[in-house]
């Protein structure tokens, strides 16, 4: 089958060390610490076998993500951009969705044909994380796309555990094809969903909420804080096509904040203003750029409000924390999406029609086309791009 693979040699980069599991197991927690001379590629590879608990899934749909484009080429070094946890090579892809084809012997909830999503992080339900029910944080992660085959590929396999059906998406769709393109967005919907509502605790109807980043995940962010309820929605976003997504989504008020200071006002006064000097019950940081967003959330959120962190930075933050103490927030990290029935909600959200990724899909493209839907999602060109394989 055609699947597109990245790989790269191991070479520890100088000065760096690598720990024992890294070692054992030629695994990266930083990829760019540990993965030299990188390359990402076309390839055939056998159609894997799923084993006595896992599923064989044909590939619907596989959404791009931000971290896929770090795959795409190499620092001035020769090393791996993309700085998270994998093992080489593999197959790219965590944002996907399939038709069952084949089950293991021991697979109990789903047949041949069922239409399924699955968990990207593979959690292993035994570490002191785990048992804790913090899966995302499992110290013994697997995740499909980055330490397992992904979902760039014609077929992949997937543990009956962490998969969960969608068949209830074709009638709010109108095609198998159509809703398996939207079910790969579960994922990102999922991580919006984690850090807003398990481990950010939700804001009540009738607050406000600021989204910064109009992304996948702010995208999401938007239109979920439409369906819990928020009185203002308030997104912060640079690229034009973005913010008008961002408004299709449910954002009541969408501003670039380089206008905003432009004309004077920055991001924080504007939402005083629009929010009578009340500020934000909910403030979800979704960009990568926090060392500018976070300032400007320490102004603007609410007496006992939440700054919902999603967003990953490169650079260390400056916060005030004084400011944060006074008005008494909360402010909690997030990753990932696994666990805490998070997907089984989303998709509900979806087949109820009370959100639809399906308005920021934004084009569909092959697998031959693969390099090009990344390089386009890497652009910024619009919303999320999906590679369907098999059609
Ligand atoms: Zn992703
Ligand atoms: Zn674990």
């Amino acid at each position: 089958m055609k699947a597109l693979q990245a790989d790269a040699q191991w070479k520890p980069r100088e000065g760096y060390k690598p720990t024992e599991r890294e070692s054992r197991d030629k695994r990266a927690s930083m990829g760019s610490d540990l993965f030299y001379h990188p390359s990402l590629k076309l390839v055939d590879i056998p159609v894997p076998e799923p084993k006595d608990d896992e599923v064989l899934l044909k590939v619907g749909g596989a959404a791009v993500c931000g971290s896929d484009t770090m795959f795409l080429g190499a620092d001035e070094d020769d090393y791996l951009y993309y700085c998270g946890h994998c093992r080489l090579p593999v197959v790219i892809g965590h944002e996907f969705s399939g038709e069952i084809v084949r089950v293991g012997k021991n697979v109990k909830n789903f047949k041949e044909g069922d239409l399924v999503v699955a968990e990207t992080m593979n959690w292993c339900g035994e570490c002191a994380a785990c048992r804790e029910g913090l899966v995302n944080q499992c110290e013994n992660l697997e995740e499909i796309g980055f330490t397992l085959d992904g979902g760039y590929a014609e077929y992949l396999v997937a543990k009956e555990k962490f998969c969960f059906h969608v068949g209830d998406l074709v009638s709010v769709y109108g095609s198998k094809e159509r809703a398996l393109e939207v079910a790969a967005m579960v994922e990102p919907t999922a991580v919006a969903y984690n850090g807003m509502f398990v481990r950010g605790g939700g804001f009540r109807p009738g607050g406000n909420v600021a989204v910064f980043g109009a992304g996948p995940i702010g995208l999401s962010a938007t239109s979920l804080a439409k369906a819990a309820g928020a009185a203002k929605i308030i997104t912060f976003e640079k690229e034009p096509l973005r913010m008008k997504l961002a408004k299709e989504v449910g954002a009541d008020y969408v501003f670039n904040p380089d206008a905003l200071y432009a004309t004077g006002t920055s991001p924080s006064e504007k939402v005083l203003e629009l929010t009578e000097g009340i500020g934000v019950e909910m403030a979800v940081e979704a960009t990568h750029h926090q060392a500018e967003t976070i300032p400007e959330i320490e102004q603007m959120v609410a007496v006992g409000g939440t700054i919902a962190q999603i967003g990953i930075s490169p650079v260390r933050t400056p916060i005030m924390s004084t400011y944060l103490q006074k008005k008494g927030v909360n402010y909690h990290c997030s990753i990932g999406s696994s666990g805490h029935d998070i997907w089984p909600h989303v998709i509900r959200l979806i087949a109820s029609r009370r959100i639809d990724p399906g308005k920021f899909l934004t084009k569909c493209y092959g697998l031959d086309e693969a390099i090009e839907a990344i390089e386009a999602a890497e652009r910024l060109e619009g919303g999320k791009f999906v590679i369907t394989p098999n059609w």
